[in-house]
This record gives structure tokens, sequence and C-alpha cells, in this order.
């Protein structure tokens, strides 16, 4: 059997007739429904990411199960799914102690192996969740961004300290709900780019959504001596900081990955978050959707993979 994907090959990427892939004993074959398009997978397209090659893209996605390989009790065709790409060692301390969302050995779904803008996926059993009914495909391909966003719960910041988050994207928007939701009032979203300038020394806490050099150059300006920069970006280089500036100050740097998937799933069954999800395209529009996204970034962009 044959599917559509949207294969990365070399500095080419097309939708091309694949195979459709079998699932490994502890597997799942699942039919992608939709999949929402990241920076990720732009980095991936343009090259600026080590990734596999020849590549099918796409790694945020909710589907149904198709099949399951032998040893998979837990799913049976016809199941709605959500599917966290990344993929933990199983090894490492992080993975035993039951946060393997934060695996720092991890694959990448739609980098290290092959992705879900196609008809068909096959994952590792142990990333796939069933996906609440009252849930939308939609939704369900959200979830990645909202465990992203939630990992910032993890961190030192509390609640009553004054916050901001810096950046004038979705990533920041929804981080910001995400803080409200737990008892942060205090926390603004900063436009980067808008006037007037933030303020000098006024933040216990900054988040940073945009990794660049003049935006941490602005946020080691507008956090409070002793302050906090809270890092959520993934650049796929190294982005230069002013630690001179910042040792002066005496701030603390801290980084956060993922929360917990499940905790995505329930966050975005009691919110309503349609407001940040844009159009969907069908899988022979994603240059369309990619250009879509890295423009603007202010809602998500679907790809619509069913077969048909
Ligand atoms: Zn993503
Ligand atoms: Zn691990």
């Amino acid at each position: 059997m044959r599917m559509r994907a949207v294969v990365k090959n070399g500095a080419s990427v097309t939708v091309d007739r694949v195979r459709v892939p079998v699932p490994a004993p502890h597997e799942v074959l699942i039919g992608v429904e939709v999949a929402g398009v990241c920076r990720t997978d732009i980095y991936a397209a343009r090259g600026l990411l080590t990734c596999a090659d020849p590549l099918i893209l796409g790694h945020e996605f909710a589907g149904v199960v198709a099949a399951r390989g032998a040893e998979v009790r837990r799913f049976s065709p016809g199941d709605r799914v959500a599917v966290m790409p990344v993929l933990p060692c199983g090894a490492c301390r992080r993975c035993v102690v039951e946060e393997p969302e934060s695996c720092p050995h991890h694959d990448f779904l739609g980098v290290a192996r092959n992705g879900a803008f196609a008809e068909y996926v096959t994952v590792p059993a142990e990333v796939v969740h069933h996906l609440p009914d009252h849930l939308s495909f939609r939704e369900g391909a959200y979830a990645e961004p909202v465990c992203a966003a939630l990992a910032v719960l993890k961190t030192a910041i509390r609640p009553g300290e004054r916050g901001l988050v810096y950046g004038g994207n979705r990533i920041a928007e929804l981080t910001a709900r995400v803080l409200r939701e737990a008892g942060f009032d205090g926390v603004d979203v900063f436009a980067d780019g808008t006037a007037p300038p933030l303020e000098t020394d006024a933040y216990d806490y900054i988040i940073e959504t945009r990794p660049t050099g003049a935006a941490f150059a602005e946020m080691i300006r507008a956090v409070r001596p002793g302050g906090r920069i809270v890092l959520k970006s993934r650049p796929p280089a190294p982005v230069p900081i002013d630690l001179a500036a910042a040792l002066r100050k005496e701030l603390v740097f801290e980084s956060a990955s993922y929360g917990a998937f499940g905790d995505a799933l329930r966050f975005l069954a009691k919110h309503d978050v349609s407001d940040l999800l844009g159009e969907t395209h069908p899988l022979e529009g994603f240059a369309d959707a990619f250009a879509a996204d890295g423009a603007g970034e202010d809602r998500k962009t679907f790809l619509s993979c069913r077969g048909r």
C-alpha cells in the first residue's frame, strides 16, 4: 500500500507517494487526521537541523489507530489518539523517574525518523495517548505546543512575582495563558519590536520565546538584578548572549523543555484555544502552510493528512 507524504530529500521538499510503514511489535500505525506546522518542521525543511534524509516531516498530530504491533495491548484500531513526538531513550535518569517528556537523549519524530505530514505514521505505543472524546483532532494536534508551554510551571518562578513573556507570537500567548491558569496574575506579554520599550530592571522573571541576540540584550536590561530569565525556545543554532551584562546583574538562567503530555490534554479539555488555531491546508499546500507559519506566528497552521 502507498500513501501521500511531505518528504524532505536533500534540499527539496515535495509531496511523494511512498510505502505505508509497517508497525514494529511495540509500535502502532496511526492514520493521521491533522498535523500542526511548527518552527522545527521549517528548520528541518530548510536544512537548519541535523535530521534523517530522506525524511517525512511533521511531529504535532492527532489521528486514528489503524493497526498495532504484536506487543501492543493499550490501543485498538479505531481509537482516537494524540502523540508526544519526543521519543525517550528509556534508560536515563529522567526516563526512569517518570519524566520521559524531558529525556535529554530523545529522538524526535519528524526529525530523527519519519513524521506525521503523511496519511500514516508509525510510533512507539509508549508515546501515544488516547484523545478525549470532546477534543477535536486539531486540539489533539495542538497538545505538543501546550506540553511545551506547561514546562514553565516546572521552573522556580512564583505567582505574585512580576513576570513577562517576551515575544509577539502564539507561543508567548499560550505560555501566558498557562501561567494565568496556574495563578500567575501579574504576567504581561511583550510583543518585541513594539513601543514603548520595556522598563529597565522591572521584572522578577522574563520568559523568552524569541531566541535572538537582540531579544536577549533587551531581556537582560528589563529583568531586575538577581532576576530570572526562563529559556523556552529551541533555536537551530547558538544565540549570542552578553554574559558580562548578565553577570553584572547576577541573573539566573533557567530552561524548561516539556511538561507532562497528559497534563497538556487535560489543559485542552478545560480551555478553549480555538482563537490560537489557524487555517488547515491540504497536504499538497504544505508550502503555503510553511510560509504562513513562518510569517505570522500568531496562529497555528495545520495540514489535513487524510487519505482520499
Ligand atoms: Zn512543535
Ligand atoms: Zn532518557
